[in-house]
């Protein structure tokens, strides 16, 4: 069998990349092992964030934000897209300097963003605790329920053509050709690595860390919780990469649940809760958040994300193999970037001009790395 390109990966990155290529007259094959949005995608929280570590994150995050913006009104009910908006919420005065740095880096680059003293912040969010010392609002991000917006995905890729095949586990890609388990292989001018965590097990080479996470989602407390709201200590437990952390980070479902996040965890490769981190978690939102203490949690799960050294994506070719290509390492932020992924991997491809500068996010940079790790005289 003989496509233009192979995805491997039916997440929402692989999805959304079938739906730009295929958008583009492409012929695209989707495989994966189990099903669409199976991996990180169903562990995934829903948050489409605006985020400000590097230029290149914010550039990629902002670009796909927009792209949601643009898709909102195509999307079907079931993707539970709602403009609620962030809060990241200042405990102290220390973290309000943080709240005016973010502040001016979002106004600066065209994002709206509104500043909350101690009591708007109570305004807006009642049933946060007394005492935090204010926040700041980001209005335009949003949240969606990931595993229904990569079928939507996937669906469109299908509608212009695009074949999926499920249930179908790769054991080789590279040199034009994936091989899957039962020895059957198919043949492809570009094949797309969007295996999430496990990109590195086909493409030896690519170096991705899993890093786990735990979500909790309760029963339905309509109108207990409005914007998703982080603290902004979440920033030091997402930066961490020697410790297991948690982060006060909760997000309200148009159900009316509440899901509570988040953790983060290297080294631990199994898909067990950890009853110990589980219970940091849930106590670090009850101190910021009382009366979540009086409900029921109804499912607790975990996930892996994909960690690069450098926490951006890993999008474009493949320096050593000129068919292989490489759409993974979003870590916490690929629901939110698969469309601004798909977009700059299409746009590699067809040949097409970017509409944000590409390179930060190029496997390439990967050479630098390996290059950095050589002892010094060698
Ligand atoms: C707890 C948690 C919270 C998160 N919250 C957010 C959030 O709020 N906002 C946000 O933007 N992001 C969030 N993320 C990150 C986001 O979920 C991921 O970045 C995103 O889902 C990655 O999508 P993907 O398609 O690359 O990977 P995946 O969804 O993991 O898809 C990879 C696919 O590849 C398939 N596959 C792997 N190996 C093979 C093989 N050998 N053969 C065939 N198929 C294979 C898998 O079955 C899987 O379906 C969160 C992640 C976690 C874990």
């Amino acid at each position: 069998m003989t496509h233009d390109v192979i995805i491997v990966g039916a997440g929402i990155v692989g999805a959304a990349c079938a739906n730009e290529l295929s958008r583009r007259g492409m012929s695209v094959a989707v495989v994966d092992r189990e099903w669409i949005g199976g991996g990180a995608t169903a562990a995934g929280m829903g948050h489409i964030v605006v985020m400000d570590d590097s230029e290149a994150q914010f550039a990629l995050t902002r670009y796909s934000q927009q792209l949601w913006q643009k898709l909102r009104a195509e999307l079907p009910d079931d993707v539970e897209y709602e403009q609620t908006g962030t809060i990241w919420v200042a405990a102290d005065e220390e973290e309000m300097v943080e709240v005016r740095r973010k502040r001016d880096y979002y106004r600066q680059r065209g994002v709206p963003v509104e500043e909350l003293d101690a009591d708007s912040l109570k305004r807006f969010e009642p049933n946060l605790r007394d005492g935090l010392a204010g926040g700041l609002r980001v209005p335009e991000d949003a949240v969606l329920y990931p595993p229904c917006a990569a079928r939507f995905l996937m669906e469109r890729a299908q509608q212009s053509g695009a074949k999926l095949y499920l249930d179908s586990g790769v054991t080789q890609i590279g040199g034009g050709y994936v091989r899957f388990a039962d020895g059957v292989q198919m043949q492809a001018q570009f094949i797309v690595n969007a295996a999430g965590a496990s990109a590195g097990d086909l493409t030896p080479g690519v170096e991705i860390r899993k890093r786990k996470g735990h979500l909790v989602i309760t029963d339905r407390y309509a109108g207990f919780l409005r914007h998703q709201l982080v603290e902004l200590g979440y920033l030091k437990s997402a930066h961490s990469v020697t410790s297991d952390s948690v982060a006060f980070n909760v997000q309200p479902r148009r159900t009316g649940q509440i899901l509570i996040g988040s953790s983060r965890q290297y080294g631990a490769e199994h898909k067990e809760v950890d009853h110990d981190i589980l219970a940091r978690m849930v106590r670090r939102a009850e101190e910021y958040m009382p009366g979540l203490r009086a409900m029921s949690a109804i499912r607790c799960w975990t996930g892996f994300r994909a960690a690069t050294p450098d926490k951006l994506p890993l999008i474009g070719p493949w320096p050593s193999d000129p068919s292989l290509w490489l759409a993974t390492g979003h870590e916490g932020l690929g629901i939110t970037t698969s469309l601004g992924t798909a977009r700059i991997l299409a746009d590699q491809i067809t040949g097409a001009a970017p509409e944000i500068p590409i390179e930060p996010y190029l496997p390439s940079r990967m050479t630098l790395w390996q290059t950095l790790k050589e002892p010094a005289n060698a």
